[in-house]
């Protein structure tokens, strides 16, 4: 989609998170001033206590901290024991790295449908894309909203696959009462500033209770070598810096805060009557998502996004080219029509969200979206 020139500046964001972050910012600056100080900059007592701290927030028993959440995917894929040869099915509607990380831990992506309602992987639309070769599932808890983990985890044991969460867009987020990131045997995140705990840089993680799989990933981490004498396999240099960790640890114990104030801003969009005008994601049964974005699909998504412009409203299509037809992907491309992965990507559109967004906001944006779609 072409993004008109807005006529009047954005009065309403797409990410409306600074005013929750803005507070915190002296306290981040004062501790990365202490990592300064310290001299340590690289697996220091921060990116230990952050992994503490992160693991304890998911319910995990391990975390690994890496460089950003496509060497979480990588890596963790690796420590899994999925590679060459194997196969893993991916939805078709996600960002691209959940496709790169496999092709780079040696693997083939296997594209599969999403759920028209929830717009993610479930045990019937990956069903399709499983062979001989499958070795593991790699559902996306897309835009925040969580995988239906039971049944893919139903699906995985029968067999004999791993089960590795994209975890990147749903710190926060609970199935059935549990948090993204203790939903499968591993689960890999990403801390991009613009993720739901986004820190100054790039950052990711790995989260595991498989103390073998949290090992393996750790020495992956770091070239393939424990002792950093001896290298047993080939690695990667790959590694949570102290300077993002110390950040993140300011962050982290307000996520939960957040998350909470981004479902309300959902719940508020719903009782200004927006279901009415378009189709929002829907949530997985048993699930809360963290809204990473609030993302509603229309038929009319260009004129939308034009009068929402017009209106001061900061809008975004996503993933307008589904994974299976990315130039790169080509060797993967699928013989299977995704039709539900087609649909969201030529129909769908985040609008403004974040703990930090007004109710007059939120009426601003739905407003401006009946306005668009009912047009007197
Ligand atoms: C952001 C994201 C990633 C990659 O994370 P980076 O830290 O940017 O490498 C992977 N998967 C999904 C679904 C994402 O949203």
């Amino acid at each position: 989609m072409k993004a008109p020139a807005p006529r009047v500046a954005a009065t309403v964001p797409l990410f409306a998170t600074r005013a929750a972050l803005e507070p915190l910012l002296p306290e981040v600056a004062a501790r990365q001033r202490a990592v300064l100080e310290s001299g340590r900059y690289v697996l220091g007592p921060e990116v230990e206590a952050f992994e503490r701290e992160f693991a304890a927030f998911a319910g995990a028993r391990h975390c690994v901290g890496v460089g950003n959440g496509t060497e979480a995917l990588t890596i963790a894929l690796r420590a899994l024991g999925v590679g060459r040869g194997d196969e893993v099915v991916v939805p078709a509607l996600t960002f691209y790295a959940t496709a790169e990380a496999v092709v780079n831990a040696g693997a083939r992506p296997v594209f599969c449908d999403v759920d028209p309602g929830s717009l993610t992987m479930t045990a019937a639309t990956a069903e399709p894309a499983l062979g001989a070769r499958t070795a593991a599932l790699l559902p996306v808890h897309l835009f925040g909203n969580p995988a239906p983990m039971a049944e893919l985890r139903e699906l995985a044991a029968a067999r004999g696959l791993r089960l590795l969460e994209d975890a990147a867009q749903a710190a926060g987020a609970t199935l059935d009462g549990r948090r993204a990131g203790a939903l499968g045997d591993a689960a890999a995140f990403s801390f991009f500033p613009s993720k739901n705990l986004g820190g100054f840089g790039d950052g990711g993680a790995i989260l595991s209770d498989d103390g073998e799989v949290a090992a393996r990933a750790r020495r992956l981490r770091a070239h393939g070598s424990e002792d950093r004498a001896l290298h047993t396999e080939v690695g990667h240099n790959s590694r949570l810096d102290e300077l993002q960790a110390a950040g993140l640890r300011v962050l982290l114990p307000h996520l939960e805060e957040w998350t909470a104030a981004r479902r309300r801003v959902a719940a508020a969009y719903a009782a200004a009557g927006l279901g009415e005008l378009v189709e929002p994601q829907r949530e997985t049964a048993g699930g809360e998502s963290c809204y990473h974005l609030y993302v509603v699909r229309s038929e009319g998504r260009e004129r939308l996004a034009e009068r929402l412009a017009a209106a001061g409203v900061a809008s975004r299509a996503y993933y307008t080219t589904p994974l299976h037809r990315q130039p790169a992907m080509e060797p993967y491309a699928p013989q299977r029509e995704l039709p539900s992965a087609e649909r969201a990507s030529r129909t769908s559109l985040a609008l403004p969200m974040g703990p930090a967004l007004a109710a007059a906001q939120v009426e601003a944006v739905v407003d401006a979206a009946r306005a668009a779609l009912q047009p007197a």
